[in-house]
């Protein structure tokens, strides 16, 4: 007999795909014809971008089941990364980058008579988040591949993102983002993965087998998660890690009981109301509290997600709990996805038959909270009512936590009824609401703001009770950003200058850019940068011409504010001195005017009277401003519509001024910030969030600070008085007397009285009138700066050189250190892309 398996016996095995240009060439061409059943001659760019993401989804499938053969083999902790938002932005020109197949597939492309920047642009912006949190997330993600960690992102994956935004007559209009409208090739599809979360219904008591009495949930309306996978690839290490999008669907289509009754309609109906859930993210930067929609959301994430990750426990393991603490973290975003202590408790509880106190230790040891704000309304709470009515048997959870944790408060603290109600996650009143960032923080054993100001306020004041119980639970994690996709992607320029003059580690290691530091003082690697900084500018410039008509000047400053729209960001601070050059140059002094582009972009929430008639306002003095010939050549005002990720990525690396003028107090960190201070902009701030440790990273010589401190805001608010600041400030006095005069709005009377009711209001929160002066004296030490350029050249090398430090690689490795503390995967296969 021969030893050759004959062939049917010979096993059937995947051979690895190549990526070199001619085999993406050949793949791209069979997606397209083939799949996708197109002529390569007359393809659209969109189909031929479809097929090139199936090409290069198929490399990154490769690495994907590698990555999860490691994790198994490895057997160690994971981390999970639960989130109402990612703001992911687009894949195609970060899956080259993090591949490393750029060169190969411009050449297949070019091949077939194509061109990557035609395809790069079709595609749509994954919008599934609203700013900085959900960018921040995405960010996370990337860093957490990169360092090999084994952290698998949760989210929803909305049928609609963020809204896009349109201008008319200076006026936000919000247009539906059908962003899955032709597909995405990312994903994949798990429906073998598919978990069903309850909802509604009624908690009743039963008795086991052996006598003991046990909950359970019953009678209710059921709504199955279907999850879908997209893989986030490292930096050039072989791993690509997990963000698994739950979409909601209805158990099944037909009721068959009013279907035979008729009533077609109606069981059609009930697949409407499930499928809901996922239809559209809530476009609110702050929150929602109340929507019943948006509660049902939270709850369908947090269920679906731990359904999940128990499933594959049990799998391995059985019901044997003792080491699943060990093994897992879940990072709660914010408190969106908070209700998932309550739910872990109930899987572990009514599912799984642990008792109390096992699944309470659990709980509590895989939690971990990251706190993203201190504005009151942010602060998310639940009519008891609603949440009782939606989940009976998860409130009653809550119920048995409170009732537990307060009376080992009132045992540390005898008699003190004032404390008990301060902690309780039971906020009384007329309407009882379930603060769930008091559910967040008992239920933690981590705690941890998002730069240090934040989280000290978050320690002296937010949670300063809790923090007095439990000291040891808070934590810093100053936010940070991908330096993959925010200055080697979106400033291919300036990363080849800095590689050629540091090498390239720095793309791992973003703290070897201070080696750039003594590059400051060379003339010839100044005039370099410089160089590549206008060619950035100008092609900014023929962006905001192609999409607003404004014609920007390109060797004036580039003045960039950009941003949700946000009182508490304080556009109309900028916004006034924006008024003020132009009434200077009115006033005859455009001499000595250093020319300025002043851009403004940022979305408005839909309901939020007051961001939107700012938008208005800055139109409206935009247009005032570039249509007097007078301002030509010195000052350009723009308000660039639908900011997003993808529109970022061209701004930052053409901004010589970044603007974080936030009332100090206010911003919890901040990220813009740090995506341009890499790319060589010089920042005009206050002493809030991050902006604090940027200044000391880059030296306050290098950094325009100005305004109140934090603890001066909260003192002298009792105080304020705007009126004061407009008398003690000439300038100040003329820019209101303008706006009032009904300058910007001739044939719009009135329209602006809300922004000045708000400004001279002596309870304006955000006090702008209070630091007008201040920004004003700095804003004319950016213009003398200018006009220095080697001094301002050498300062935008330097902010470069410093930045390092917020890399969000620096924040997942602290992140791991301190919260999770998970074993890197070591690649046991070479040869991986
Ligand atoms: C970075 C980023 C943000 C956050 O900006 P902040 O200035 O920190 O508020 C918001 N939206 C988009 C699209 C971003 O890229």
């Amino acid at each position: 007999m021969s030893s050759q398996p004959t062939p049917s016996e010979r096993p059937c095995r995947l051979e690895p795909l190549g990526t070199d240009a001619d085999t993406l060439c050949r793949d791209l061409l069979r997606y397209l014809e083939l799949g996708l059943g197109q002529d390569a001659g007359q393809a659209s760019p969109l189909a031929v971008y479809t097929a090139l993401g199936l090409t290069l989804r198929d490399r990154l499938a490769q690495n994907w089941k590698h990555t999860s053969e490691l994790r198994r083999q490895q057997g160690g902790k994971r981390a999970f990364y639960l989130s109402l938002e990612f703001l992911l932005g687009r894949a195609l020109g970060n899956t080259l980058l993090n591949l490393g197949l750029e060169e190969e597939t411009r050449e297949a492309l070019h091949r077939q008579r194509r061109d990557l920047p035609e395809l790069l642009d079709v595609e749509p912006d994954a919008g599934l988040g609203n700013g900085g949190l959900g960018r921040l997330a995405a960010c996370f993600l990337d860093s957490c591949a990169t360092l090999a960690l084994p952290v698998t992102g949760y989210g929803i994956r909305y049928a609609y993102g963020m809204f896009r935004q349109e201008i008319h007559a200076g006026e936000q209009r919000e247009e539906p983002d059908h962003w899955l409208k032709h597909g995405y090739p990312w994903e994949l599809k798990r429906p073998e993965r598919v978990r069903r979360v309850q909802f509604g219904g009624r908690s009743e008591s039963y008795r086991d087998g052996q006598g003991r009495e046990h909950r359970r949930w019953v009678d209710t309306r059921d709504v199955l998660a279907v999850p879908y996978d997209i893989p986030i690839p490292g930096y050039r290490n072989g791993i690509v890690n997990t963000l698994r999008l739950w979409r909601a669907a209805a158990t099944d289509i037909f009721d068959l009981g009013e279907f035979n009754a008729g009533a077609y309609p109606e069981a059609v109906a009930a697949k409407n109301e499930a499928e809901h859930i996922s239809m559209v993210l809530y476009p609110n930067d702050s929150s929602e509290n109340g929507k019943e929609l948006r509660l049902r959301q939270q709850y369908f994430l947090a269920s679906a997600s731990l359904q999940d990750v128990l499933a594959d426990w049990t799998a391995e393991r059985g019901e044997d709990f003792r080491d699943f603490a060990e093994r897992h973290s879940f990072q709660l975003n914010d408190t969106h996805p908070s209700v998932a202590v309550a739910e872990l408790m109930r899987l572990l509880l009514d599912e799984h038959g642990l008792g109390w106190d096992e699944a309470w230790s659990i709980t509590s040891r895989t939690m971990a909270y990251t706190n993203h704000t201190l504005l009151p309304e942010a602060l998310e709470k639940w009519p008891v009512r609603l949440f009782g009515h939606l989940l009976p048997r998860v409130l009653e959870i809550i119920y048995e936590i409170n009732a537990r944790f307060l009376r080992q408060v009132a045992q540390r603290a005898p008699g003190d009824t004032a404390l008990l109600q301060r902690l309780s996650l039971i906020e009384e009143g007329p309407e009882p609401m379930i603060r769930m960032a008091h559910l967040a923080v008992v239920g933690s054993f981590s705690v941890n703001g998002v730069a240090a100001l934040h989280t000290q306020l978050l320690k002296e004041e937010l949670f300063r009770d809790f923090y007095r119980l439990w000291p040891e639970r808070f934590n810093n994690k100053t936010n940070g950003v991908t330096p993959r996709r925010w200055l080697l992607w979106a400033n291919p320029e300036l990363s080849q200058l800095i590689s050629q003059r540091i090498g390239e580690g720095w793309r791992e290691d973003l703290a070897q850019l201070s080696a750039l530091a003594p590059a400051a003082d060379d003339p010839q690697f100044r005039a370099h940068w410089a160089e590549v900084r206008r060619n950035n500018k100008a092609r900014l410039a023929a962006l905001v011409r192609a999409q607003t008509g404004v014609e920007l000047i390109p060797e004036a400053i580039f003045d960039v504010q950009v941003k949700r729209i946000h009182e508490y960001k304080r556009q109309l601070l900028n916004a006034l001195h924006v008024i003020h050059l132009y009434d200077r140059i009115k006033r005859g002094e455009a001499s000595q005017i250093t020319p300025r582009n002043v851009l403004f972009a940022g979305k408005a929430a839909p309901g939020y009277f007051m961001a939107k008639r700012i938008i208005k306002f800055i139109n409206n003095v935009a247009a005032a401003i570039n249509d007097d010939p007078d301002t030509e050549g010195l000052l350009r005002v723009c308000f660039l519509p639908d900011y997003r990720v993808s529109v970022m990525e061209r701004i930052c690396a053409a901004t010589d001024l970044s603007e974080q003028i936030s009332t100090a107090g206010k911003e919890a960190s901040g990220t813009g910030n740090m995506k341009f201070m890499m790319n060589g902009a010089l920042t005009i701030g206050t002493l809030d969030g991050a902006n604090i440790e940027i200044r000391e990273a880059v030296g306050p010589e290098n950094f325009f600070l100005f305004g109140l401190r934090a603890e001066e805001v909260a003192r002298l608010r009792p105080q304020y008085d705007p009126r004061q600041a407009v008398a003690a400030d000439e300038d100040l006095e003329r820019v209101m007397d303008l706006i009032q005069s009904g300058y910007f709005n001739p044939f719009e009377p009135g329209i602006f009285d809300p922004i000045l009711h708000a400004l001279l209001a002596p309870q304006d929160p955000w006090m702008v009138l209070a630091d007008f002066s201040s920004y004003k004296h700095r804003q004319s030490d950016v213009a003398a700066l200018w006009h220095d350029q080697t001094e301002w050249q050498r300062q935008s090398v330097l902010n470069t050189a410093a930045s390092g430090r917020f890399s969000s690689d620096r924040s997942i490795a602290e992140y791991n250190r301190d919260i999770w503390n998970l074993q890197p995967l070591v690649a046991s296969v070479p040869g991986l892309v």
